[in-house]
């Protein structure tokens, strides 16, 4: 029963941050954070550069390690034990500002690769789900390129395309659009859109604040490594609390 208990609760969190602090040596670059991110929800980070939006998301699938408090991903905690780091590297799927496509490998290697490798998927099968994602972020015609025959906007759906092969219960987004040229980055958030239409929980470090009203549950600022103040979006663009949102946003709207 306390088992049965248990599970729902782990299947109803996605992500429970509780109190923690992570430094870089001496620099303590993110101080106290708790959060908690039900499944299905949709959540934007913002802040000034240099807040610790991307330290953030990248401790949430273990590319960096934090050193205090608790972060409970999927009903794994992350610790140091290599078993926890893989479930949770394959359960989250983290989409970055510079596409991180292998160069060498065809837009569907790209997509096959860690399926086959990782997650010991037959090739064929591999490659039908690959087609399948690239036909929903669509660019199946794309399939035999290479990455640097395609613009910005597509490479980044391909990215899209290539984490959702892996099947995540989880997408990270750090900053998806803002190394594209204007005309392409409608074409992401589209993606993006559609993707939290179907369901997913999603983490966006972005500052599409078009995108936040539309998708977002909760608009999440953080400055100097800190959670200041979180809201709806429609609170947090009409009426934010602190000075230092204020200023942010009168900056960025
Ligand atoms: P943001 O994504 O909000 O711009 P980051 O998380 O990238 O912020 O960085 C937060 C702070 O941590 C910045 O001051 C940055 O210079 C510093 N920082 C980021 N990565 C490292 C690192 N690997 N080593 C030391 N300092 C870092
Ligand atoms: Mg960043």
């Amino acid at each position: 029963m306390a088992d049965a208990a248990k599970m729902q609760i782990s299947d109803e969190v996605a992500i429970q941050i509780t109190g923690m602090n992570k430094w870089y040596g001496q620099f303590h670059v993110l101080r106290d954070i708790n959060m908690t991110v039900q499944r299905g929800e949709r959540i934007v980070i913002c802040g000034p550069s240099g807040s610790g939006k991307s330290t953030l998301i990248r401790c949430i699938n273990r590319l960096e390690e934090h050193q205090q408090g608790q972060i409970i991903v999927d009903g794994t905690e992350l610790t140091n034990d290599l078993k926890n780091i893989d479930k949770v590297r394959s359960e989250v799927g983290m989409v970055f500002q510079h596409f991180n496509l292998f160069p060498h490998l065809t837009i569907l290697e790209n997509c096959t690769l860690a399926p086959i490798w990782v997650r010991k998927v037959p090739k064929k099968e591999a490659e039908e789900t690959a087609m399948h994602f690239l036909t929903k972020v669509k660019i199946p015609e794309q399939a035999h390129k290479y990455p640097g025959q395609l613009s910005g906007g597509q490479q980044q759906r391909v990215a899209i395309a290539r984490s959702l092969c892996m099947k995540p219960r989880i997408m990270l987004f750090d900053e998806p659009t803002s190394a594209l040229d204007p005309e392409m980055i409608k074409e992401v958030l589209d993606t993006m859109i559609e993707l939290a239409e179907e369901g997913m929980t999603m983490l966006c470090v972005t500052h599409e604040m078009g995108f936040a009203q539309a998708v977002a549950n909760r608009v999440i600022f953080m400055d100097q490594g800190q959670i200041v103040e979180q809201n709806e979006p429609k609170e947090f663009f009409n009426n934010p609390k602190s000075e230092r949102t204020k200023l942010f946003l009168s900056q960025i709207l």
